[in-house]
């Protein structure tokens, strides 16, 4: 079948299925093409020179993979493993040896504040290359989609029976369409009127889950639904060994309610063309996540996100989707939360450890060299033992045949996405 008609029919199918059929068909083909990075594509040299650059991926795909990985009847995080020894002892470990090096026998060099710039570097994420690849699909499915809608009559009949694009979509084709094309009219009334917002209130988790969906994009929503298949019970996992994820207080900070405190504070103060909530589709995922713990938030998160739809689809305002309000808040919270950990900065020779999430929001309010160094070693000793860790169980595979993971496996394997994202955005597996 050629390519332009198996797009067209796999759009055909997801208009008949809920929410957006952009995202579910681009979903499907994410899904196909990102399982390489977790099977055959860690024996690749250029996919893992990819991977290695980039440090790893971003946070929601580092999750997403977990989900992608094995199969129903050969259940192991292989794949994931061997990537972050991969990329913990090709590139990191190296770079951070070479700059401690340079720290320790250069003093003058310490001291010049150019020092933060290359060490910044050292840890800072490059484009994930899974976000890369979702961009390529998304232009693919998208000339498709506007191609199916302009020449085929019996495409524009299923579409008006379909739920509708979700509005990231709808600005995506703004944005790639040059001149104003006459269905963009169709397209933006359709989902216009299609809008849960419509519905009657009290909400039901499932109105509010169609509801992020379409202003915000359905990516992180479709894939969470797998979630079940990855299953870490929080009696098998260790204690955080990240000075930052240990602290206690972070149970009580990071929640949709404490982000509606300050989200609303802040609306009474701003202008009010300001305040409609944006949020990446991560994130809308985290508040449907919230709401399902606390049914009491769902009354919060109503209205507000009225506010979002009238905004968007009546009055025809455009907000900037790169932006994410609760991606801003979170990060705010983290770096107080690093600020505060005096003992870092103090005299004790103690091995501390700290994760790779956490180092990279330190290393930006960071404003001297000396707790720039100890930050460092922090990271080099967290990352260090880990690899040691994932390497033995990496070894023990390739040795026997690839077997179910044993539990203190699973510990390694679940400290290694902690290490990574963070303890916060691991709990999406738990
Ligand atoms: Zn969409
Ligand atoms: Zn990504
Ligand atoms: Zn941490
Ligand atoms: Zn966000």
């Amino acid at each position: 079948m050629p390519l332009a008609d198996f797009q067209q029919a796999t759009l055909q199918k997801c208009m008949q299925q809920q929410g957006c059929p952009l995202c579910r068909a681009i979903w499907q083909l994410d899904t196909k093409q990102f399982d390489w990075y977790v099977n055959d594509g860690v024996l690749d040299e250029e996919t893992q020179q990819r991977v290695r650059r980039s440090l790893g991926f971003c946070v929601p795909h580092t999750l997403s993979l977990t989900l992608i990985e094995g199969s129903e009847f050969l259940w192991s995080h292989l794949g994931s493993c061997m990537v972050s020894v991969d990329v913990i002892e090709q590139e990191l470990l190296p770079n951070l040896q070479k700059f401690l090096t340079a720290f320790g026998h250069n003093p003058l060099y310490a001291l010049d504040w150019k020092v933060f710039s290359p060490l910044r570097h050292l840890v800072h994420q490059s484009e994930c290359p899974l976000c890369f690849d979702h961009r390529q699909n998304e232009t693919a499915y998208g000339e498709q989609f506007i191609q199916s809608f302009s020449s085929d009559v019996a495409f524009q009949h299923l579409y008006a029976q379909c739920d509708g694009l979700c509005i990231p979509h709808i600005q995506h084709m703004q944005k790639s369409l040059s001149e104003p094309h006459h269905l963009l009219k169709d397209i933006e009334s359709h989902t216009q009127e299609r809008s849960v917002s419509q519905a009657p209130a009290p909400l039901s988790l499932d109105q509010l889950k169609q509801w992020l969906g379409m202003l915000y994009g359905m990516d992180t929503l479709l894939w969470s639904d797998y979630i079940s298949r990855v299953t870490v019970q929080i009696s098998d996992t260790n204690a955080p060994f990240c000075l930052a994820c240990q602290d206690e207080a972070r149970e009580t900070t990071l929640t949709l309610a404490a982000f509606l405190d300050h989200f609303e504070g802040a609306s009474h103060t701003e202008e009010s063309s300001n305040t409609a909530l944006s949020l990446c589709n991560w994130h809308a995922w985290w508040v449907f996540k919230q709401c399902v713990r606390d049914s009491a938030l769902l009354a919060r998160i109503e209205p507000i996100l009225r506010d979002v739809d009238t905004s968007l689809l009546h009055t025809g305002q455009q907000s900037e989707r790169a932006f994410c309000h609760l991606c801003v808040w979170t990060s705010e919270q983290e770096t107080v939360r690093v600020e505060g950990l005096q003992h870092l900065a103090s005299g004790v020779q103690k091995q501390e450890q700290l994760c790779f999430w956490h180092t990279n929001i330190a290393l930006y309010s960071v404003s001297n060299e000396r707790d720039a160094e100890r930050l460092v070693l922090a990271l080099f000793h967290s990352a260090f033992l880990l690899s040691k860790r994932l390497e033995a169980y990496v070894q023990k595979c390739s040795q026997h045949l690839q077997d179910q993971m044993q539990p203190d496996e699973f510990v390694v394997w679940f400290d290694a996405v902690r290490w990574f994202v963070g303890s916060e955005n691991a709990q999406f597996l738990l």
